[in-house]
């Protein structure tokens, strides 16, 4: 563009100069003719004396104009050979250069290779005159085309000519193995950032889960010791009662002997029940994963066995027991039975301290539904609170004040995980006309094929 401009101010220059000089001596001294020799795109060089006509009438129009605007102003066009006419007006003559555009370009400056991609025109109305052919766009199948545009008019006034360079690219000028270079290295990255992402998440998982575990072991542990306690507390103290009860019968005079046996059974019974729960709480901390033996146990017999360690307790309150339903044969571990049933019966008869004497009773019903066994143990105590009902299962929930019991608030936690780990569910609900219903499932022992 700036070579091409700097041209076109030559060549008004040069118009500009002829005009001015105007030789003296009329038309027999024409150093103009001399000018093709010096400035290769000049062609010729046309000139009007006095009243000559020029040899086109467009030339004349294109006089009129130069004269108007007091500069040169552009002549003829012709396309097809590329070139064009520029007139400047001038008193006693007027001149014109008649120009070849393929020599206005300067080659041997030329930024272009003339054989290159590059499409170049000069674009005057609907006339163009091309430069260079280069490839056009429009050759390319459509679709798969890119290409670079760039137009711009000459700084020449007196040659308004637009200069317009485009380049066309198709697939097989694309830069395909820098492109396919490009998108490996790039994927290699993505892949590597990826990779090192996942390699932390999973080193922060494998430490979270570390600490994790280890909080559970230590909760686990917790959980296991304030089990031990709760669940020992009672057979204990039943063992003491039964101890201290015997020896009292034993110094009666004439001692009860009759009653006295039946205390140190029921003691004997109560040390094998402690013995039971640390054996089975030995096994737990051996394999905590192993699954606890199953047998075959009857929901009515089972229930039996710890009402009879209970009651001597059920008696001192004097709470009125009634068991319903049939037998239910359910496939359960007999200690984890025992212990769950201990522990709801338990809380059932503490539930009934306030509770007016004659009203303290407890409905124990076994019986089979869906394919489970179930034992529904429901007193006649205060209930429960809405509030504290979501709550009951949660290790260490407890309603009942330090003083009172043991108050740990691990038994109905521990019964419900007893109660999960062999396949069976544990819920509590506020019964009618008022106390708490507890139920306990298990699977029915025939609906698992034994
Ligand atoms: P703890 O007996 O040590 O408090 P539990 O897990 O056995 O722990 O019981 C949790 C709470 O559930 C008790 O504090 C009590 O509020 C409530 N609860 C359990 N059984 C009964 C029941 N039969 N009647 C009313 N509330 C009960």
């Amino acid at each position: 563009h700036r070579l091409l401009s700097q041209r076109a101010v030559q060549q008004e220059a040069i118009l500009a100069t002829l005009v001015l000089l105007h030789p003296a001596d009329g038309a027999s001294s024409r150093p103009e003719s001399r000018l093709p020799a010096v400035y290769p795109q000049v062609l010729a060089v046309l000139r009007r004396d006095g009243a000559e006509r020029w040899p086109d009438a467009a030339l004349q129009t294109s006089e009129d104009r130069s004269r108007g605007a007091g500069r040169a102003a552009l002549g003829p066009i012709d396309a097809a050979s590329g070139q064009y006419t520029l007139v400047r007006a001038g008193e006693p003559s007027s001149f014109a250069l008649r120009i070849d555009i393929q020599r206005m370009v300067p080659w041997d400056t030329w930024p272009l290779a003339r054989d290159g991609p590059v499409r170049a025109e000069l674009r005057h109305d609907t006339r163009v005159i091309v430069l260079q052919p280069g490839s056009t766009v429009e050759a390319r199948p459509a679709g798969l085309t890119a290409g670079f545009r760039f137009s711009k008019a000459l700084d020449a006034a007196s040659q308004p000519f637009d200069l317009q360079l485009q380049r066309a690219t198709g697939p097989a000028e694309w830069p395909w193995h820098w492109l396919a270079g490009w998108s490996l290295f790039s994927a290699a990255a993505l892949a590597a950032l990826a990779g090192g992402r996942r390699g932390i998440r999973e080193r922060r998982r494998a430490v979270e889960l570390l600490r994790v575990g280890q909080v559970a072991r230590l909760n686990a542990m917790g959980e296991l010791a304030g089990g031990m306690a709760h669940e020992l507390n009672q057979p204990l103290a039943a063992l003491l009662t039964s101890t201290q009860a015997a020896g009292r019968l034993l110094d009666d005079d004439p001692p009860a002997l009759a009653e006295a046996r039946r205390a140190m059974a029921q003691a004997a019974a109560q040390a094998r029940r402690a013995a039971d729960v640390v054996a089975r709480l030995r096994r737990l901390v051996e394999a905590p994963d192993a699954t606890p033996p199953r047998q075959v146990v009857d929901l009515a017999v089972a229930l039996r066995a710890v009402l009879e360690l209970l009651e001597p307790e059920i008696r001192r309150c004097g709470i009125q027991v009634s068991v319903e339903g049939g037998s239910s044969a359910v496939n359960a571990d007999p200690v984890a039975l025992e212990q769950i049933m201990h522990n709801l019966i338990g809380n059932a008869i503490k539930s009934l301290d306030d509770v007016p004497a004659g009203d303290r009773s407890l409905t124990l019903t076994v019986s089979a539904e869906n394919g489970q066994g179930v034992l529904s143990v429901c007193d006649s105590g205060p209930g429960i609170d809405a509030e504290a009902l979501p709550h009951l299962f949660e290790p260490f929930f407890t309603t009942r004040p330090n003083g009172q019991g043991v108050g740990l608030g691990l038994g109905l936690s521990l019964c419900e995980s007893l109660a999960q780990r062999m396949a069976g569910s544990l819920s509590a609900r506020h019964a009618t006309p008022r106390g708490a219903e507890f139920r306990l499932t298990l699977p029915l022992a025939h609906s698992q094929g034994l």
